[in-house]
């Protein structure tokens, strides 16, 4: 089968690899779309200590079940289905409290084992969601990407009325600003330093952006919000810089989802978190959010195909990454298609 594989930090090919085989309780799926999202770079950069190498990369896939491992249903074949990339043990303390997404033990598709980058791939049947009819296959590649906004909104614990603000309108600020808005929230505000995507999020029904490149972003968010600050802030550009402007445009009793996986340090003023009482808390991949996720995709809450901007076949694939890489202005969801 074909497969985009990256063998050392940036090494990658497209080649011809053994097709899965299935184990007990897996399945086979022949992917129909993935799409590449910025950890993808950070593996073929050698940026992600978690990958080991050779990987075939992709953890935003869906497609058709081929086969069954002993112990699925044989009925399962031929059935439409988004995969969950979050493989978790069930017996370490995270697991036992009900928070798999940070198993001690996690195995994570597409970078602790082979993702949807391929023509086929194996993966517990249980991660391998149905697909309501009319839910298209490419649309369903973005489930993983909205699961990530579901998770850090559920951390961040909104309430009716709460102003948001998103920093970062990239896919993924675009997702968090999308599920809000499907979770009733009507004031979010989005900033990133790119107008092209601000003019994206105000589509998607950002109530007000700010350019944080011309704009001073905490003079503009206090402006916005009659001084008072913003109670839910969900950190999508993830500049470790910028932790103390986000502590002081929070107000206080704010909650801010954190969602950047850069290991250099950020200064936090204690002062700031102890008299506003601030809640900080991260947000990795998701927890059971994909049945929730495919719920407001297919009652048309959200809307993946306003966030893909391409579609490639996988011999376009370096294509795609360059164009990732160097006119981040110019993309939103880079789609792969791979099986016809
Ligand atoms: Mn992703």
């Amino acid at each position: 089968m074909q497969a985009f594989e990256v063998s050392a930090p940036h090494a990658f090919a497209i080649g011809d690899r053994p097709a899965p085989n299935a184990a007990p309780g897996e399945v086979i799926v022949d992917v129909a779309f993935a799409g590449i999202c910025g950890s993808d770079m950070h593996i073929i950069h050698g940026d992600n200590a978690f990958v080991q190498f050779p990987r075939i990369t992709g953890h935003e896939f869906a497609g058709v079940i081929r086969a069954v491992g002993d112990g699925v249903d044989p009925a399962r074949v031929g059935e439409r289905v988004c995969i969950d990339p979050v493989v978790n043990c069930g017996r370490c303390y995270p697991c036992r409290i009900g928070r798999p997404n940070v198993c001690s033990a996690m195995q994570v598709i597409g970078v602790h084992r082979n993702g949807g980058f391929a023509e086929q791939v194996n993966v517990p049947a249980a991660n391998a969601h149905r697909l309501p009819d009319g839910l298209d296959l490419d649309a369903a590649a973005l489930v993983e990407p909205y699961s990530i906004a579901a998770n850090v909104l559920s951390r961040m614990d909104p309430r009716p009325g709460d102003r948001l603000l998103v920093i970062g309108a990239g896919v993924i600020g675009l997702t968090v600003l999308q599920m809000a808005r499907a979770l009733g929230l009507e004031q979010v505000i989005v900033t990133d330093i790119l107008d092209e995507r601000l003019a994206t999020a105000r589509e998607l029904g950002a109530s007000h952006t700010i350019n944080g490149r011309s704009e001073d972003l905490e003079q503009a968010v206090l402006a916005a919000t009659e001084g008072e600050g913003i109670p839910l802030i969900a950190d999508a550009a993830c500049v470790p810089a910028m932790l103390p402007t986000i502590l002081r445009m929070a107000c206080p009793a704010a909650r801010i989802g954190l969602l950047g996986f850069s290991p250099t340090p950020s200064d936090l003023v204690q002062l700031e978190v102890i008299k506003k009482e601030l809640t900080l808390v991260g947000s990795r991949l998701n927890n059971r959010k994909f049945p929730e996720v495919i719920e407001h995709i297919a009652t048309g809450r959200l809307d993946p195909k306003a966030l893909i901007s391409h579609r490639v076949p996988l011999t376009e694939m370096p294509g795609a990454i360059d164009l990732l890489e160097n006119h981040p202005e110019q993309a939103r969801k880079v789609l792969v298609k791979i099986s016809p």
